[in-house]
């Protein structure tokens, strides 16, 4: 098939994330990808910004990675996980519960970050059955969340970017409290919690749990709150005996600078979601960690047991490409390479301040975001990054990026400069 054939396939039979049949967006063919730089069939090479969205920290082909994977191939693809168990779970599971906050003792495994967001939220309501009592199973969360597109997950996203309109009826109604408006960089300001404060303390006889992002809210608007507002939301949680679900599915394993956003507040979650990074973007896997407290308690309640049990559970390809991708940043001097992303991306990203058209510049970690005063035109603004060599791929009113942790200050320069060219050729516009 040629590039162009594909092309013509492509656009009359597939569905891509967030797409129109009768109107696609340009579409680019890959090759391969390797390091920091994703190859297309044309022979042009991009600097990729995304890192297939949050997952590839390591960079693309990694021969470590794709070692571990080859020699999982050749003993164990997969074997069903109900009543057999295999030794890339059993590493998997240890070296979480090892590096995640202390309470965090049990894990469950799941095939996507949506899938362990429904199991966290199915645990919490779980817990509250098997104390007796039941009436205490709805959530309640902040404005501009983002938790995955299955329905339990849209619930809980931001009500106006998550479409709920459209799913009336059909999604349950939850709480939702004003997003936090003081920066991580901001100096606290204690009534940044005022709307939420009063809902849990009006609703939390309904409630099971409190579900978000903590720190850095991804999808959903990008942006970074202050550690306070966490901290406080984990006492407010403890007092009113609501669970707190932290979903870590797009910070966990280093991109905000700590192993866990949870650690810049120094607290530890009831129930903990990661997937993306996990795999160090090479498949599908997600883990949720739970404590010991709401493990026993579940399984001291009627059925007795956890309801959940995908097909894929604990696939041994995923656990065995896990394994060797936390071990690689555990040995890496991840913090040095995530300090030198932040340099960079403020450093790069400096010039985009002054432009007309953009509203914000923001950095934390190795995440870097333009927030533009318009949403833009992704047929125009995608082929023009594609043109300077790079790979960004905005939303909505949003140009970031999160490049693998391996990319070096060049290339990083490269990525900067072009998102500087293009915006500043966006203000003439
Ligand atoms: C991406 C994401 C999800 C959903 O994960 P999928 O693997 O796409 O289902 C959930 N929560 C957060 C915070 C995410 O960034």
């Amino acid at each position: 098939m040629t590039s162009d054939e594909l092309l013509a396939f492509d656009r009359q039979h597939i569905w891509h994330p967030y797409s129109s049949i009768s109107k696609p967006l340009p579409m680019y063919p890959v090759e391969s990808a390797s390091g920091v730089r994703i190859r297309l069939t044309d022979g042009r090479e991009l600097i990729d910004g995304m890192a297939s969205w949050w997952s590839v920290i390591h960079g693309y082909n990694h021969p470590v990675l794709t070692a571990a994977l080859q020699e999982q191939a050749a003993k164990l693809s997969h074997v069903m996980f109900g009543g057999l168990t295999h030794e890339p779970a059993v590493t998997l599971a240890s070296i979480l519960v090892e590096i995640t906050p202390d309470p965090l003792d049990l894990v469950f495994f799941a095939d996507s970050g949506s899938v362990a967001v429904e199991v966290a939220m199915k645990m919490a309501i779980q817990y509250f059955h098997a104390a007796g009592r039941p009436s205490k199973k709805r959530f309640l969360t902040i404005r501009s969340g983002y938790h995955g597109d299955v329905f339990h997950c849209m619930s809980v996203c931001d009500p106006v970017n998550g479409m709920h309109q459209i799913f009336k009826g059909v999604l349950p109604e939850y709480f939702f409290a004003d997003r936090p408006e003081c920066s991580f960089y901001d100096e606290w300001d204690k009534n940044d919690l005022n709307s939420f404060e009063k809902l849990i303390e009006e609703q939390h006889d309904s409630l099971c749990a409190v579900i978000l992002e903590p720190i850095v809210q991804g999808a959903g608007g990008m942006r970074f709150y202050h550690p306070e507002y966490l901290r406080r939301v984990r006492e407010l949680c403890d007092h009113y005996d609501v669970l707190l679900i932290a979903d870590e599915i797009a910070t966990g394993f280093g991109r905000s600078g700590k192993l866990f956003a949870c650690e810049h507040a120094k607290i530890a979650p009831d129930l903990l979601c990661l997937g993306k990074a996990l795999t160090g973007g090479y498949m599908s896997l997600s883990a949720v960690l739970a404590s010991r407290k709401v493990g026993e308690m579940i399984s001291k309640g009627d059925p007795g047991v956890f309801m959940h049990g995908p097909t894929y559970m604990a696939n041994p390809l995923a656990c065995a490409v896990a394994n060797a991708s936390v071990t690689l940043l555990l040995e890496s001097d991840w913090q040095h390479n995530i300090y030198n992303l932040e340099k960079g991306l403020q450093l790069g990203l400096a010039p985009c301040t002054d432009f007309k058209n953009v509203a914000d510049v923001r950095i934390l970690g190795g995440i870097g975001v333009v927030e533009m005063r318009e949403p833009v035109d992704m047929a125009h603004i995608q082929p023009a990054f594609v043109e300077k060599g790079v790979w960004v791929r905005p939303f909505g009113r949003l140009v970031y990026v999160m490049p693998p942790y391996c990319m070096e200050q060049e290339d990083l320069a490269v990525l900067t400069a072009a998102i500087c060219e293009v915006l500043d050729g966006e203000q003439s516009k």
